[in-house]
């Protein structure tokens, strides 16, 4: 016999930019952002703590624009990295 008990688990519903507070979920109720974590050290202003940010993808864009040294792309095709 199994004993059943309702569980309610929480979910993500949305996720919301960080910098402009727009939703990042797209026309297509996909979800399109970027994550941004650190974990501060010993020798930091902010040591001990960890922060995690979401960008929508025009902050994103924005923000990557002004990097002197742009990140790596890479382009997966059909799901393949
Ligand atoms: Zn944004």
């Amino acid at each position: 016999m199994e004993k059943i008990a309702k569980e309610i688990k929480p979910v993500v519903v949305d996720v919301v930019c960080n910098r402009c507070a727009k939703s990042c979920t797209t026309v297509h109720d996909i979800r399109e952002f970027a994550e941004l974590k650190a974990n501060w050290g010993y020798g930091s202003s902010q040591d001990g703590e960890s922060q995690e940010s979401h960008l929508c993808e025009t902050c994103h864009k924005e923000i990557v624009s002004t990097f002197k040294i742009p990140p790596t792309t890479t382009r997966s095709v059909m799901g393949v990295a």
